[in-house]
């Protein structure tokens, strides 16, 4: 069984953490945040550390692979050296990653691969961002599956179908348009936030969801939430708004920037 650990999720830095409860291993999804808060975050939500057994990477932006480097050092030095799972243009695009390279297993994947590690499998799949290469990720394990889906502007029917039937499903919900419009952004960047390669909005995340409703979906955590362009509150209420409209009983929470949370 999956539980995900939220470690921080917003443009400031986002870090998660797919669990298999039965063993206390895991796999981290993304690291844009401190070494601290990465430790911090995990003593939070009692996930121990020494048990990653991979880190993937959705993509190059600073707030998904910054914290990568400190983090994966002060991993190694507790004797854990998980291999790195990233898209070949996400480490030619960025920096962090191909620093990396030379002291870690570094290992690229592509479309339709996938992915085992800690007795799971993580599938990634494509979103449409503004990055070299983008990608969501479904993991499944003993008949359990979890879905993650965050940077995307839209989501493709090919990312809908990998993220379908899943039990616990992490999807963005970035903005809200009106509050969009309203951030003190320059125009340039409400644009490129708001386009088919930027972010979804709490209305596009809210009628995803709809589709994605079954009958085995339990948990569901809105993440990837704007500090600037929206509120944790209208986030996780467009979602919990679909559940109840569809009379379905799974839960609603939302991912903080700076307060780790636990899903499933
Ligand atoms: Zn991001
Ligand atoms: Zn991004």
């Amino acid at each position: 069984m999956f539980r995900l650990h939220v470690l921080a999720s917003g443009s400031s830095g986002n870090a998660s953490v797919v669990e298999d409860m039965h063993t206390g291993k895991g796999v981290l999804i993304d690291c844009g945040i401190s070494k601290r808060a990465f430790m911090e975050g995990c003593a939070a939500t009692g996930f121990d550390p020494s048990g990653l057994e991979a880190v993937v990477v959705t993509h190059e932006h600073a707030d998904h692979v910054k914290g990568l480097g400190v983090v994966m050092r002060g991993l190694s030095k507790m004797g854990c050296r998980p291999p790195l799972y990233a898209h070949a243009a996400c480490i030619e695009a960025s920096r962090s990653l191909s620093d990396l390279r030379s002291d870690f297993d570094v290992r690229t994947f592509s479309d339709g691969d996938q992915i085992s590690a800690a007795g799971m499998s993580a599938h990634p799949f494509r979103t449409s961002h503004d990055a070299s290469a983008s990608f969501g990720f479904r993991f499944e394990c003993d008949g359990d599956a979890l879905g993650f889906a965050t940077d995307t502007g839209v989501v493709s029917a090919q990312a809908r179908e990998a993220l379908g039937g899943v039990r616990i499903l992490g999807l963005e919900a970035n903005h809200g348009l009106k509050m969009l419009d309203a951030a003190e952004y320059p125009a340039y960047v409400k644009k490129r936030i708001a386009s088919d390669r930027g972010h979804l909005n709490n209305d596009q995340s809210a009628s995803e969801l709809r589709l994605l409703l079954s009958a085995r979906l339990e948990s569901v955590a809105a993440l990837h939430v704007s500090e600037n362009a929206n509120t944790y509150r209208s986030a996780r209420e467009a979602l919990l708004s679909v559940v109840e409209q569809e009379g379905h009983l799974a839960s609603v929470q939302v991912g903080f920037q700076r307060r780790p949370i636990l899903v499933g």
